[in-house]
């Protein structure tokens, strides 16, 4: 445990450590899959947190919780952003409906979607 979440306040725990020249790098996730990465210098005193929005990239719509789709998306929207992810036919104007919702379901859950 080395830490509280940004987004959802809840316990952090280091997954990797990488050392550059001049400073260390934490990377660390919390219970609700949100990820980090905490900045330490050489002696190990705090510099920052960040969040780790490169990472979430690879997030699939099919895994994430169709309770927290719903709340923004349609039923529409959400069939054809996993068919686009899995390379099936969707209907565009679903897509294009959807991506103007990203940052309201970003705002709402901190998880980025990328289609
Ligand atoms: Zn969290």
């Amino acid at each position: 445990m080395i830490g509280f979440c940004g987004i959802c306040d809840s316990e952090l725990e280091s997954l990797a450590y990488y050392s550059t020249d001049r400073e260390w790098l934490i990377s660390a996730r919390c219970k609700k899959e949100h990820l980090a990465l905490i900045r330490y210098d050489k002696e190990w005193n705090w510099q920052e947190d960040l969040h780790l929005e490169f990472i979430k990239e690879d997030i699939r719509v099919a895994d994430l919780d169709r309770e927290m789709l719903n709340s923004v998306f349609t039923p529409a929207e959400i069939r054809d952003m996993i068919a686009c992810q899995q390379g099936k036919p969707y209907t565009r104007q679903n897509i294009y409906r959807a991506r103007g919702k990203y940052q309201k379901f970003e705002k709402l859950f901190g998880i980025k979607i990328e289609i």
